[in-house]
């Protein structure tokens, strides 16, 4: 038998120990978008928390703990003692950000989730139509998000806004449960360029 806990130590996918509580509120809840955006918590995508429910998760590669320790047990005291801690602590630390740093943090949010799904491959690009934007992958293979679907217009403003003044940021991503260093720039007006450091990029330069 192994000896219960109440919160892992550290995610078995990638080792990392940043380990926060899963809630099930709703995104609209201000209080609870703000922590999610900060990696504070993790939204359960369930109505209801019952025995069962995986109720920790990585806040560095997104994966929930499924170990059968860690799952949702009203009968374990130490689980529910931390899992309670946990959230307490998370809603109690919440900083609030301004509309402008919200959008950055949303940026950042965006690029990150697009860099883990198209990365893979060394480099992509963002591209900013007057619809809304586009990605274009290294293989030259073109993903279209237009202002009519779920993702609204401005998300490219976002990212934008994100790189800053300074026009680049570096940003660590995980690829298949490794972690990358990812580097995104403008490089020109509406088009951000989104490369793996750990790559050799002497054919990096796009036309
Ligand atoms: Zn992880």
């Amino acid at each position: 038998m192994r000896t219960k806990q109440g919160k892992p130590d550290k995610c078995k996918y990638c080792d990392s120990t940043r380990i926060i509580p899963g809630v099930n509120g709703s995104p609209s809840d201000n209080e609870i978008y703000t922590l999610k955006l900060q990696d504070k918590i993790a939204l359960i995508g369930c109505f209801e928390i019952i025995k069962g429910c995986a109720i920790w998760a990585c806040a560095d590669c997104g994966e929930w703990v499924q170990d059968e320790a860690y799952l949702y047990d009203e009968s374990n005291s130490e689980l529910i003692q931390a899992y309670e801690d946990a959230v307490k602590n998370a809603v109690d630390n919440l900083e609030v950000l301004s509309e402008t740093e919200m959008r950055k943090l949303i940026g950042f949010r965006f690029l990150r989730s697009y860099s883990r799904e198209y990365l893979d491959d060394r480099i992509f690009e963002l591209v900013k139509t007057t619809e809304s934007f586009l990605i274009k992958t290294a293989d030259g293979t073109k993903h279209e998000f237009v202002s009519n679907s779920l993702i609204p217009i401005d998300y490219f403003g976002m990212m934008d806004d994100y790189l800053g003044e300074e026009g680049t940021k570096e940003f660590a991503v995980w690829i298949h449960k490794k972690e990358r260093e990812a580097v995104a720039t403008r490089v020109a007006s509406g088009k951000i360029q989104v490369k793996r450091k750990d790559i050799a990029s002497s054919e990096g330069q796009s036309p």
